[in-house]
């Protein structure tokens, strides 16, 4: 286990808490991983996670785990995950490809997209096609590998940037960030 740099007692009392709710202390798993800022336009108004080992009320980066012995999953913070899974750098790698993901994300409707004669917007992204197809001025639809989209978080592409959005779900989806 390379818990090293993580405080014993912090260790002790997570393990402490799995205890109590009578769930195993380690070969936990990470089924998945999301970033709770995502969901917000509105950065002023961002309400964090807290972890339901530890309490922190901080986390942006909800690790999702499971244990084919217990009953339910536990949302955790990176640190917890580490503990969780035995694996503290690994929890760490997975934050680190979700940090660089939500950049990319961020920065994706400012890339250099090729406006063509139709007025229809293209891309090559990291070896794909993508393309935003806008028919009348306030309806998007997106194309990427042989799938088309015409909302994004259950809403109609009514904007370029949520057309963006939607192209980078499909381009450089979050399935890729595995454990
Ligand atoms: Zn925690």
């Amino acid at each position: 286990m390379s818990m090293y740099e993580i405080d014993s007692s912090y260790v002790r009392r997570c393990q402490k808490r799995l205890q109590e709710w009578g769930a195993p202390l380690s070969g936990w798993h990470c089924d998945y991983i999301y970033d709770v800022t995502d969901e917000e336009e509105d950065s002023d108004n961002i309400e964090l996670f807290t972890c339901e080992l530890c309490n922190c009320a901080q986390v942006r980066f909800v690790h999702v785990m499971q244990h084919d012995e217990y009953f339910e999953p536990v949302a955790v913070g990176c640190i917890c995950a580490g503990i969780m899974e035995g694996d503290v750098l690994a929890a760490r790698e997975r934050e680190r490809l979700m940090k660089n993901r939500a950049k990319r994300k961020r920065n994706f409707p400012h890339r250099q997209w090729r406006k063509n004669w139709h007025g229809n917007y293209q891309l090559t992204y990291q070896g794909r096609k993508v393309f935003i197809n806008n028919k009348d001025g306030n309806h998007y639809s997106v194309y990427v590998d042989g799938r088309t989209v015409w909302s994004y978080k259950g809403k109609p592409l009514d904007n370029f940037v949520s057309a963006a959005y939607a192209a980078f779900e499909l381009a450089d989806p979050i399935e890729r960030i595995r454990p």
